[in-house]
């Protein structure tokens, strides 16, 4: 029998959660304009009771798809999941936006301990048996359902999803795959927290101003304001987050510190410390083909490729290789050019991986007169943007307004309502431009919604994150071409996002192959460039002048300028994808040889000036494990 002490305490405890609960945002419908997350209002102590309650609900509503006594039909099905899991999602989209775009510890950790938890829900779902059971019947039935196209579509997607999450194994494969998943959920979170980490704590200090010969004056003022911030009034900071780290690169005359800054990027994950990846890139490659094996695919990229538009991986490695030997043929000829560069300014040192950034960029500027610093006046980062809005404008008839009355999650991002030419609303877009230590390196597009009119129709919430140079006390935020390429594309992105047109939400929006959803990105990047619309945007930020013509045409000839290195660079992080993940179990040894061999094969020596960015790669391995 209780005491009743201990009831009315049981009692305070309830009401006082009920109390808390109450508050807690994700549990109403948001009040906010067009139903925009209230950040002003979240709060990390509210993330995880709507994760335990999301799954709750999902749960519940899953159970009764599986149990429901009528014949599985489209309806009651198919149609049924998809509106499912409506509180999961909705608590989901903000805590892993934010968990990219601005975390903390406090997230870092709720993230760890969700990780589990939704991959043990995800395995609850795709493993219910008489839940594949109905799926798979109206699967078999599909083409007498009298269904149209899009409906067709998400029975085989969703069929194509229970098989791929195990649906048909048996016994103690079932467990067996549960146990992997689960590993290897923990492990991403471990992994993207070692790389932030990593991100922030170097940082290299300069005291005396001879140390900053070479380097222009914007990147000198936004050290000088860099180390104010972390407590170094008087001297100047360089990090490795990027609009720090390539201008050092590029000008920095100080070969022995360019050395330093690149080995610091280059080791992120590889210090053999608390943050160091190797270990968890192993067990990560090893899970995954275990479950690939598990799954009845060869390796994990077989896995992965049957769904995307390559469809297998020997596909992928003969793309691969008709790009390789030209584009390493032409690196090595740019080496060559760079180290007679070297030789002409009476030197005598073989070129190294810290020297060809900044010889790269002596070279194009005698060879086009093309300087960084000579373009960069032209590209602020406000009129950029407007010139991606105008193109899509012109393009698209959209039009985008920015609004100041809608919560934000942190006061550098803005927002734009995006509408159709006769003003009907399209959807609302989030930018949010510079480096914070709690944002992960890179650029992104995701979703803070996905647009679906299963119930009416709902309307897109998208968001585009960069790393781009902030304004310094006395400049505005200026680009370098490369940031206006990557603002185009990602913002093709967006638009991928926002223009969708689907009744359900596992179609929706940017979820498409992984091979198929550059394609809007890649064509919005390639208009940065089109002289009509670099005139639109590119003006002086000074004397407002448009960049006269014959700059235009410097930055058209300049264009094919280091590819060779550019391409040999993302194409050997590509052969270490498909490397590590054409692996079985047995293959695995240590990563620095695993990397080693891999780029031997393809010819990459050890002590190569190209290699560098490739070789002791285990930088790259944020790619090899995203992708
Ligand atoms: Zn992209």
């Amino acid at each position: 029998m209780k005491h009743p002490l201990v009831l009315s305490i049981l009692a305070v405890i309830l009401f006082v959660s009920c109390g808390k609960t109450t508050q807690n945002p994700f549990f109403t419908e948001y009040d906010t304009p067009f139903q925009v997350p209230p950040f002003d209002r979240i709060e990390e102590k509210h993330y995880l009771p709507a994760f335990r309650q999301g799954i709750q609900q999902s749960t519940e509503e899953i159970q009764a798809i599986a149990t429901n006594p009528d014949a599985p039909t489209f309806a009651n099905t198919i149609e049924a999941m998809e509106r499912s899991g409506k509180q999961l999602t909705k608590v989901s989209n903000v805590f892993y936006n934010l968990v990219s775009a601005h975390t903390n510890d406090q997230m870092q950790a709720i993230a760890k301990e969700v990780a589990p938890m939704l991959s043990k829900h995800r395995d609850d779902i795709l493993l219910n048996p008489e839940l594949y059971a109905r799926v798979k019947a109206v699967y078999e039935q599909r083409s007498d359902l009298d269904l149209n196209s899009e409906q067709l579509q998400l029975v085989e997607e969703y069929y194509k999803m229970f098989v791929r999450g195990g649906a048909d194994l048996e016994g103690e494969d079932r467990e067996q795959l549960r146990k992997i998943n689960e590993e290897i959920s923990v492990l991403m979170v471990q992994f993207g927290e070692n790389i932030l980490k990593e991100n922030n704590r170097f940082e290299l200090v300069i005291d005396k101003k001879d140390d900053l010969a070479g380097l222009p004056d914007n990147a000198i003022q936004a050290a000088a304001e860099a180390a104010t911030k972390r407590g170094h009034k008087g001297k100047w900071v360089f990090t490795l987050h990027k609009p720090s780290l390539i201008p050092f690169l590029q000008y920095s005359d100080r070969r022995d510190l360019r050395e330093k800054m690149l080995n610091a990027y280059i080791n992120r994950g590889n210090n053999g410390d608390e943050l160091d990846n190797k270990e968890l890139v192993k067990k990560m490659v090893t899970l995954r083909a275990k479950r690939a094996k598990l799954l009845g695919y060869e390796t994990h990229a077989h896995y992965v490729l049957a769904e995307n538009m390559a469809k297998e991986p020997s596909r992928v490695y003969d793309l691969l290789n008709q790009l390789w030997t030209p584009a390493l043929e032409r690196a090595r000829t740019e080496a060559k050019h760079l180290q007679k560069m070297i030789a002409d300014q009476g030197k005598d040192f073989k070129l190294q991986p810290w020297d060809w950034w900044y010889y790269a960029e002596k070279l194009k500027q005698e060879r086009y007169a093309i300087d960084d610093k000579v373009l960069r006046p032209y590209f602020k980062l406000e009129n950029v943007r407007q010139g991606a809005f105008d193109l899509a404008t012109r393009l698209y008839g959209l039009t985008f307004e920015e609004r100041t009355d809608i919560p934000k999650y942190h006061k550098e991002v803005r927002v734009y309502e995006v509408k159709e030419s006769n003003g009907d609303h399209v959807g609302i877009l989030y930018t949010d431009y510079y480096p914070r230590e709690s944002k992960s390196g890179g650029a992104w597009m995701n979703d803070y919604r996905q647009q679906q009119k299963l119930d009416g129709e709902i309307h897109p919430i998208v968001t585009n994150v960069f790393n781009f140079p902030e304004p310094t006390a006395e400049q505005p935020a200026l680009l370098s071409f490369d940031n206006v390429q990557t603002l185009f594309h990602e913002f093709g992105h967006a638009l991928h996002g926002l223009l969708s047109d689907c009744t359900y939400p596992t179609l929706a929006g940017t979820n498409v192959p992984r091979d198929f959803v550059e394609l809007p990105s890649q064509i919005m990047e390639n208009w940065a460039a089109e002289p009509e619309v670099m005139k639109s945007y590119a003006r002086h930020y000074q004397t407002g002048e448009p960049i006269p013509d014959e700059l235009i045409e410097r930055i058209q000839k300049a264009r094919l300028f280091n590819q060779g290195f550019a391409t040999v660079e993302y194409l050997a992080a590509s052969f270490l994808d498909m490397d590590w993940h054409t692996i079985s179990t047995a293959d695995i040894q240590g990563v620095h040889e695993f990397e080693r061999t891999s780029l031997d094969r393809i010819g990459l020596i050890e002590d190569d000036p190209i290699s560098f960015d490739n070789a002791k790669t285990i930088r790259e391995i944020e790619r090899v494990i995203y992708l």
